[in-house]
């Protein structure tokens, strides 16, 4: 079971799998004023970073579910790196409709709502491991500008303009689930470049250690294209953000 590989490739080099940075998931683990102890269930919780460092900071303890074997393995090595290791679990599986057989204070699903089959069926999914009270943390995209045609929406990778909402709507879809936004914390451009252009420098590597591998040809494809489609349309277009939920 894993991810596509040019996932494995272009972000192995990764800490975080989004856009944002070190700094922002400190802010976003500071300003949820865990207690030291809470659980934190992370769905999707690729190299284990949020997990890895919250436990550090704040003295939490984490499950994190990847479908991807790499990330898991990294993030294994983070906790040890960290000295979390008595603190977070990080389990090899598909988190679609994995239910923590102890509920969380926090569950989390950041950058990967499509496990609960887009925002709405995750919350779902994700209430289902929440004890009453708990705090539900969606990171999900936003159109920072509307695209003006669906084009412009495929050149951000997305599949039509449809897939996202603008920030004031994605909003107001938490309020109409039935939960108040509690917290958030937004990525900005720069974070974006980490995310997106991060992915450059390892690909090249990549290539240069892997010349005649079969994905050669696709790597090689993305590299060339990917910074002038990052700067033309994602880097303009699209927001990205965690929200922090608690149902009314
Ligand atoms: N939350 C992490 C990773 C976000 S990227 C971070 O912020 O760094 C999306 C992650 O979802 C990747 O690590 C990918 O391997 C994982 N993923 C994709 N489909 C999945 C599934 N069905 N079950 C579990 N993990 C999945």
């Amino acid at each position: 079971m894993d991810i596509p590989r040019i996932f494995n490739i272009s972000e192995s080099a990764h800490r975080i799998h989004n856009p944002f940075t070190p700094e922002k998931f400190a802010t976003l683990g500071a300003v949820l004023r865990m207690e030291k102890g809470t659980r934190v269930l992370d769905l999707g919780s690729g190299s284990g970073e949020m997990l890895c460092t919250w436990a550090r900071d704040h003295g939490i303890t984490g499950i994190g579910i990847d479908m991807s074997p790499l990330f898991i393995e990294q993030a294994k090595l983070r906790a040890v790196e960290l000295g979390v290791t008595d603190k977070v679990t990080f389990i090899h599986d598909d988190a679609a409709g994995y239910v923590s057989k102890e509920k969380a204070g926090v569950a989390a699903c950041v950058g990967a709502t499509w496990i609960g089959g887009g925002v709405a069926g995750t919350t779902k999914l994700l209430a289902r491991s929440l004890r009453p009270g708990g705090i539900i943390l969606i990171g999900e995209p936003y159109w920072r500008q509307l695209p003006s045609a669906e084009a412009v929406a495929k050149g951000c990778l997305a599949g039509s303009i449809s897939d996202f909402l603008q920030l004031p709507e994605l909003l107001a879809s938490f309020d109409r689930l039935g939960y108040d936004v509690v917290e958030m914390v937004l990525a900005d451009q720069d974070g974006f470049d980490r995310y997106e252009a991060a992915k450059w420098l390892t690909m090249r590597r990549w290539l240069e250690a892997n010349p005649v591998d079969d994905f050669a040809k696709e790597v090689r494809a993305n590299l060339t294209s990917e910074p002038v489609r990052y700067a033309t349309y994602t880097r303009e277009y699209m927001g990205w953000g965690v929200f922090a939920l608690m149902a009314r």
